[in-house]
């Protein structure tokens, strides 16, 4: 159990997930709950009333002292990243991030930190143990030998073992989960940084719209994955917070689709059917990756249930009424 009395930091609250977070904290009756994000104020997702909310760049080794200051709990969600469009032509900066995750878990021990949650991720896995799209689920071991998606995946390898270390070697305790492929309202749907189920919905609304009727699919539609709604993810990551496993934990769904049926996932809520013209050379990512639950299921006694088409429909409506409002 975590104990809602203490003081909960949340980095990236202004992005998708550590919004979410925030609002979930505070929720379950956390009475202080900070949320730090290198973004203005006036650019952030989310924002809660009930928080303490501080724009501070956390590649700075003091900027990190002052968002730990004072704090029992940490989660260390802040990043520069996006879906694969992002990550296969922004390796350098992906790989930047570093300095926050690295800033902040130092930061952490320094400041008497109690717990230090790190949002890793599914591209930590081995690209040769997802080349087919009847890909095996992905278990926690698969990461290794090492050869994780270039830039984003190296560095979240790295800051995983960073804070496997800082257990180690300083005795800071630390939670680490492989988030595969959070999708959900209140995210990145437009920009560069989506992500599929954001960006399909995006592109069906705007087919509808424009009377084109054509949607345009990055790759040829058969490579597969599973997609985790964003509640999902957040009962994930607070589980296993609260939990006393040290060892990195799949939190991702195991309900493995194509993108072609994610297109038709979307098509069927919009009512509509559109053409498809496939982008052979756009950015994919590896072929084929799901989500092995065997081992959050026997250590949390969880794994995540929500249905594809039931999040898409919540994720669809809020794009749909975002693109409405204009
Ligand atoms: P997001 O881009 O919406 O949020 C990340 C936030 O971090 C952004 O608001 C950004 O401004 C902030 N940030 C970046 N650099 C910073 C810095 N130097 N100082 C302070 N803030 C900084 O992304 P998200 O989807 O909410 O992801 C949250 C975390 O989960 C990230 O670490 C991401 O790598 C990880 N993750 C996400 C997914 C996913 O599908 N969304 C999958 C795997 C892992």
């Amino acid at each position: 159990m975590l104990d809602h009395s203490k003081t909960a930091l949340v980095t990236g609250a202004g992005g998708f997930i550590g919004g979410h977070l925030v609002g979930r904290l505070l929720a379950d009756g956390f009475d202080q709950v900070r949320a730090v994000d290198c973004k203005p104020l006036d650019r952030w997702y989310q924002r809660h009333p009930g928080a303490e909310e501080l724009s501070l760049d956390l590649m700075e080794a003091d900027a990190c002292l002052v968002a730990c200051d004072g704090t029992t709990y940490v989660f260390q969600l802040a990043a520069d990243m996006g879906g694969m469009g992002f990550i296969e032509r922004n390796r350098a900066l992906c790989m930047l991030s570093v300095l926050v995750s690295t800033n902040m878990v130092r930061a952490a021990h320094l400041q008497d930190v109690e717990r230090f949650f790190y949002a890793s991720s599914a591209c930590v896995y081995a690209a040769d143990k997802q080349d087919t799209t009847d890909v095996n689920p992905l278990r926690e071991g698969d990461a290794y030998p090492a050869m994780p998606e270039d830039g984003y995946g190296w560095e979240k390898l790295f800051s995983e073992r960073m804070a496997r270390h800082f257990y180690e070697d300083f005795g800071l305790e630390t939670r680490v989960a492989r988030y595969h492929n959070i999708y959900g309202p209140v995210g990145t749907f437009e920009g560069g940084r989506e992500k599929a189920p954001a960006a399909v919905c995006r592109k069906v609304i705007e087919a509808t719209r424009s009377g084109v009727d054509e949607i345009e699919i990055w790759g040829d539609g058969l490579q597969t994955r599973s997609f985790t709604y964003i509640d999902d993810c957040l009962d994930g990551t607070l589980k296993l917070m609260a939990s006393d496993v040290r060892d990195p934990l799949n939190v991702g769904s195991s309900e493995l689709v194509t993108i072609n049926e994610l297109v038709s996932i979307v098509e069927e809520i919009a009512g509509v059917t559109l053409k498809r013209r496939y982008v052979l050379d756009a950015p994919q990512g590896v072929r084929g990756r799901n989500s092995d639950n065997q081992l959050i299921s026997e250590r949390l006694g969880w794994q995540p249930s929500t249905p594809l088409r039931d999040g898409m429909e919540r994720t669809y409506a809020w794009v749909y009424n975002q693109m409405s409002a204009r």
